[in-house]
C-alpha cells in the first residue's frame, strides 16, 4: 500500500482501460477501487492540514500561545537590545553548529568532560561580562574558589592537614588549625607538606573538589559531597580566616558579573580559633564579620549587596530546629537588613521531610502573631528525583518566597500551579543538579520546561568550590546553550536575581538602577563585537 497513489486510481477508472485488462487484474482493480473510494471518502471528511491556510495558522497560534507563556514574555527589548539579541543568537547558533560538527554537546555531558570546551569558547568570556543581578543559592563554605583555600592554607603557620589514608574520624586532606603541641597524630603542617610533597597543592585541591572520576550513583555522590564539606570544615570555621574567605567569595562572584549574593549559613556559632573552641563566637560576631566583608567589597564595588539566609540541617530534631528558628527570628529582628529568611538544608532524600517540622512552622506563626514581624521561609525543597519526596507541596503551602532547587516539582502539578500563582521563584543550580546526579543532559533539566510554562527562576552555583569552578558563568553558559535562550531570557534571569531577592524596596530600586547601567554597557559591548 505504500506505493498507492491517488493519481493511479483516477487513471484506472476509465472504461477503456478496464476493457483491455485480464480478469484477475480486474478483480484486484475492483478491490483497489473500493479501497480507493473509501480513502477518498475519508479525505473528504478529514481535510489534510498540509498546504492549507489553516495548517499554517494553527501552527502559528500554537507557537504564539507557547511564546506568551514563556517566563520572559513580559519583557520588551529596546532597539539596541534587539540588535544585540540577533548577534547573541547568531553566536549561539554558531556554537551549536560547532558542537554538532564534533558530535559533542558539552551541556549534555558531564561538566568535567566538557569544561575545556566551555572555557575555550568566546561565548563563555562574553557571558562572564554579563551583569547577572543576584545569586540566590550559595553555601559559604563552598562558595568561592577552591584554589584560594589551598593557597591560603599553605600560608597559614598553624594550618594542618590530615595526610594519611582516612582513619578514625579523619579523612585524608582534612584541614584544621592547631596550637603546636596539640596536633593529633596524622596531621602535618600544610607548610611542611608544601615543602616536602611534590604537587601537594594539586593533591589537596583534588581532595577538596569533585572531578570526572566521581561515582554516578547519587547516594555515593552525596557521601563524597559530604566528605568534602568535612575536609574544609576546620578551615572555613577558623575565625582568623573567616572574614577574608567571605571577601574572597564575594570578590569571585563580583568578578563574574554578580551584584547581589544571598548566602545560606548556619549562624549557630561554630567558629573557633587557637584559644577558643567552636561555639565561642556568637551569631552577632559572625554577622559582624560578614558585614565587614561586605563593606570591604563595597569599597571597590559600591553596588555590591548581600543577605544571609539562616540555614540549619534537616537531619536535626524538631526541638533543635525550633531553637534555631527562635535564634533566626531574634537575629532577623536585630539585623533586619542582614538576616533575611530561614531554611533547612542537607541531603533531602535522607533527611526529615519538611512536614516533620510542623511544630516549628506553628512556632513561626505564633512568633509572627506575637511580634508582628515575619521571618520569611526560603525552603531548600524538591532536590530529589523521587516522587515520595514531596516537600515542594510544603514549600508552596508554607508560602516559601523562593524554593531552593525544586527539582522534582513537575511530579506535583498542583504544587507547580501554586508556585506559578503565588509567583514563587525557583532557585535553579543546573551544574549542581548534574554533578550530584539528578540529571545528565541539561536540555532535560526540569527548569527548561518551567521557564516555557511561565515559572520564574534564578540561576545559582550552589557549591562551586566543591564542583571546582568559580562564579556562576559556567551555569549560565550551560543553560544558554542547552535551553536555547536569548537575550530576553538572560535579562529576565538577571532581573529575577534582584526582584526575587530579599533586598527591601529601596535597596531593590538602587540595585536595579546600578544593574541597568551595567546592562546597557553589556548590550553596547555586544553590539560592538564582531
Ligand atoms: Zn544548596
Amino acid at each position: 500500500m505504500n506505493n498507492w497513489q491517488p493519481s493511479q486510481a483516477r487513471s484506472l477508472t476509465s472504461q477503456q482501460t478496464i476493457a483491455v485488462l485480464p480478469s484477475k487484474v480486474l478483480v484486484i482493480l475492483a478491490w483497489l477501487l473500493v479501497l480507493g473510494t473509501g480513502l477518498g471518502c475519508t479525505r473528504q471528511h478529514v481535510a489534510s492540514p498540509l498546504g492549507s491556510r489553516s495548517y499554517a495558522q494553527r501552527l502559528h497560534h500554537l507557537e504564539q500561545a507557547d511564546s506568551l507563556r514563556n517566563f520572559s514574555s513580559g519583557l520588551r527589548l529596546s532597539a539596541a537590545e534587539e540588535q544585540a539579541n540577533r548577534r547573541l543568537v547568531a553566536l549561539r547558533q554558531q556554537a551549536l553548529a560547532h558542537y554538532d560538527s564534533i558530535h559533542f554537546f558539552p551541556p549534555a555531558r558531564n561538566f568535567y568532560r566538557g569544561r575545556h570546551q566551555l572555557y575555550a569558547s568566546r561565548l563563555y568570556h562574553l557571558l562572564q561580562t554579563m551583569p547577572k543581578g543576584g545569586v540566590h543559592h550559595l553555601h559559604p563554605g563552598a562558595g568561592g574558589s577552591p584554589w584560594w583555600m589551598v593557597q591560603r592554607a599553605v600560608r597559614e603557620p598553624n594550618c594542618y592537614v590530615f595526610w594519611q589514608p582516612d582513619r578514625g574520624p579523619y579523612l585524608k586532606g582534612e584541614l584544621h588549625f592547631f596550637r603546636a603541641g596539640e596536633v593529633p597524630p596524622g596531621f602535618v603542617a600544610a607548610q611542611e607538606l608544601q615543602r616536602t610533597v611534590p604537587g601537594f597543592g594539586a593533591q589537596l585541591h583534588a581532595l577538596l573538589t569533585f572531578d570526572e572520576r566521581m561515582s554516578h550513583d547519587s547516594v555515593d555522590v552525596w557521601r563524597e559531597f559530604e566528605k568534602r564539606f568535612q575536609r574544609v570544615g576546620g578551615f572555613t570555621g577558623y575565625q582568623p580566616v573567616f572574614e577574608d574567605m567571605a571577601v574572597a567569595t564575594f570578590d569571585s562572584l563580583v568578578a563574574d558579573g554578580v551584584q547581589h549574593v544571598e548566602l545560606r549559613t548556619g549562624l549557630s556559632g561554630s567558629l573557633y580559633d587557637l584559644h577558643h573552641p567552636a561555639g565561642s563566637f556568637p551569631a552577632d560576631s559572625i554577622i559582624r564579620y560578614y558585614q565587614r566583608a561586605g563593606q570591604r567589597v563595597q569599597a571597590r564595588q559600591p553596588a555590591f549587596t548581600f543577605k544571609l539566609i539562616y540555614a540549619d540541617l534537616r537531619f536535626k530534631t524538631t526541638e533543635q530546629i525550633q531553637r534555631s528558628l527562635r535564634t533566626a527570628f531574634r537575629l532577623h529582628r536585630r539585623y533586619p537588613s542582614v538576616v533575611a529568611a530561614f531554611d533547612l538544608v542537607a541531603h533531602e532524600d535522607a533527611g526529615h521531610p519538611t512536614r516533620y517540622f510542623q511544630e516549628v512552622w506553628r512556632v513561626r506563626d505564633s512568633l509572627t502573631a506575637a511580634t508582628g514581624v515575619q521571618l520569611p521561609l526560603c525552603l531548600h525543597d524538591g532536590e530529589s528525583t523521587w516522587q515520595h519526596v514531596h516537600n515542594v507541596y510544603d514549600a508552596a503551602v508554607l508560602g516559601s518566597n523562593r524554593i531552593g532547587h525544586g527539582f522534582n516539582l513537575a511530579f506535583f502539578p498542583a504544587a507547580e500551579d501554586l508556585v506559578r500563582k503565588q509567583n514563587i521563584c525557583i532557585e535553579v543550580s543546573p551544574l549542581s543538579n548534574q554533578l550530584l546526579d539528578y540529571v545528565g543532559d541539561l536540555r532535560l533539566h526540569p527548569a527548561h520546561t518551567w521557564i516555557r510554562r511561565g515559572v520564574q527562576i534564578s540561576i545559582s552555583p550552589d557549591d562551586p568550590a566543591i564542583f571546582d569552578y568559580v562564579g556562576v558563568t559556567p551555569d549560565y553558559w550551560s543553560v544558554f546553550l542547552a535551553w536555547e535562550l536569548d537575550l530576553r531570557d538572560l535579562k529576565q534571569l538577571a532581573l529575577n536575581g534582584i526582584n526575587y531577592s530579599y533586598l527591601d524596596a529601596a535597596e531593590k530600586q538602587r540595585a536595579l538602577a546600578a544593574w541597568q547601567l551595567d546592562w546597557q554597557r553589556f548590550v553596547a559591548r555586544l553590539n560592538q563585537s564582531t
